[in-house]
């Protein structure tokens, strides 16, 4: 097993990165903004490390001081747990350089899956399915990308191919406004990512965005632990997430699942990843791959029994998948509430802080956060402080411990999210299950 490793991130990932860690007497180190020295997982760390200033682009982005500090503590791995720089292959690149282990996958792949482009071609070439669309970027000629337009039918989207976090991207209606939108969108991407690639895509109208993890080893392994339902979104910010997805088959979840392991076979995967679709009228369309682990990752955990952070890690050590896939099985029902600092009608961030914290339980009750009494919750970073997550044997009662949990939870001092939960929660469509993307900006514009 590795004996030491840097986790580099903060808040409750760093905390559930370290907890795995410790079970596995794996030594952890915690580097930290100067903002971030009163973090749980830095107190509880082996050794921590002031990485630099607030900013998130002076410390947690700051890759020289990450990996001096790996240098110096004597880690053998890193962990980059999500945002920050777990998506960045020149990071990866630069880890493995300097004799670190990445946890997570070889920086070529996280580079092929970081454009958008070449992730699609890739999808395809492994048979997985992707939305109706160009072959590959487009070009400037305005005359072939109409007749494509046509050809795949109103309304399409124009998207970046370096695009990410839900920018980048212009729904088109006609063709009135297409040449229009291409350049536009194409000078954007230019500016905002350093790559003017665009291409095009059916806009889809009323889909539900539903994900598959996958775990594949070094040894040619790779499996998938079913779906995750990520509908309920605010400005493409999950809110909610559950698994399995409500009405989605067996057959239908080993079908998706298989193509997910075959693409990671083919590419020789290495790690956790998570396949995003969008999925309307039965049919599932690849969006883009998360080369990385995901915050809700946890609904997965309690509807399969697997660690899935524990698995990057022994991955990361070059162990063998200790199961295949006919050991998995997706048992009950889990749901996830994120629970942000921000006011539950304007969503401005609300830092500050934390008076009073009581923490709910009982059966099938998972808190994953790194807030405590008098905790305060710095201005600089994600709203999210923690994760409220419910399992029980079916929907129906995951739903009725989770309007509990949220009823028990009790943080005073600042605002939080928990009344839009409460709200959701009661929503009968949200109860009946199956509420595509769209559901809760039009519930909230009401
Ligand atoms: P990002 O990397 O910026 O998150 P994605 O490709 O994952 O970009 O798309 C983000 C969101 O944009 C999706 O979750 C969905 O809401 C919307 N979207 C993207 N492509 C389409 C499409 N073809 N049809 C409808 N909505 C789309």
């Amino acid at each position: 097993m590795l004996s030491k490793i840097v986790i580099a991130n903060r808040g409750e990932i760093a905390l559930r990165i370290q907890r795995a860690c410790r079970e596995l007497g794996i030594k952890t180190i915690a580097v930290h903004s100067s903002a971030d020295r009163d973090l749980k997982h830095v107190r509880l760390a082996d050794e921590s490390v002031c990485i630099g200033p607030p900013p998130s682009i002076d410390s947690y982005l700051n890759i020289p001081a990450v990996i001096s500090a790996a240098e110096v503590t004597g880690a053998v791995a890193i962990h980059p747990g999500y945002g920050f720089l777990s998506e960045n292959a020149d990071f990866a690149e630069q880890v493995e350089r300097s004799g670190f282990i990445f946890i997570g996958p070889r920086p070529d792949t996280i580079r092929l899956m970081g454009d958008k482009v070449s992730a699609i071609a890739t999808m395809k070439k492994s048979g997985v399915p992707c939305v109706p669309g160009s072959d590959g970027r487009l070009d400037d000629d305005p005359d072939k990308n109409a007749k494509l337009a046509r050809e795949i039918g109103y309304p399409i989207i124009i998207k970046a191919s370096g695009g990410g976090g839900g920018r980048g991207m212009r729904v088109v209606h006609s063709e009135a406004s297409l040449h229009n939108a291409v350049s536009l969108t194409r000078s954007e991407a230019a500016t905002a990512f350093g790559n003017d690639e665009v291409y095009m895509e059916k806009y889809l109208e009323n889909p539900r965005h539903i994900e598959i993890q996958v775990l594949a080893d070094e040894h040619g392994h790779a499996v998938y632990l079913g779906e995750r339902d990520c509908s309920m979104q605010r400005r493409h910010q999950k809110l909610i997430e559950e698994a399995p997805a409500p009405g989605i088959s067996q057959k239908l979840r080993s079908k998706i699942g298989e193509r997910c392991a075959q693409a990671c076979r083919d590419i020789s995967y290495r790690g956790a990843g998570t396949f995003e679709f969008l999925y309307e009228n039965g049919e599932f369309y690849f969006i883009e791959m998360n080369t990385r682990l995901q915050v809700e990752h946890p609904v997965t955990e309690l509807v399969t029994g697997i660690d899935i952070v524990r698995e990057q890690l022994r991955i990361a050590a070059g162990e063998e998948l200790a199961f295949h896939q006919k050991d998995i099985r997706i048992q009950g029902h889990a749901m996830e509430c994120r629970i942000n600092a921000e006011d539950p009608k304007s969503f401005m961030p609300s830092p500050g802080t934390i008076e009073r914290y009581h923490a709910p339980g009982g059966p099938g009750v998972r808190v994953d956060t790194h807030i405590y009494n008098g905790y305060k919750v710095p201005p600089y970073y994600d709203s999210m402080i923690g994760k409220l997550i419910t399992y029980s044997d079916t929907r129906e009662s995951a739903m009725a411990r989770m309007r509990v949990a949220l009823e028990e939870m009790v943080i005073d001092g600042i605002k939080t999210n928990i009344p839009l939960h409460q709200i959701i929660l009661q929503d009968t469509a949200f109860q009946t299950g199956g509420t595509n993307i769209h559901y809760l900006e039009k519930k909230l514009s009401l």
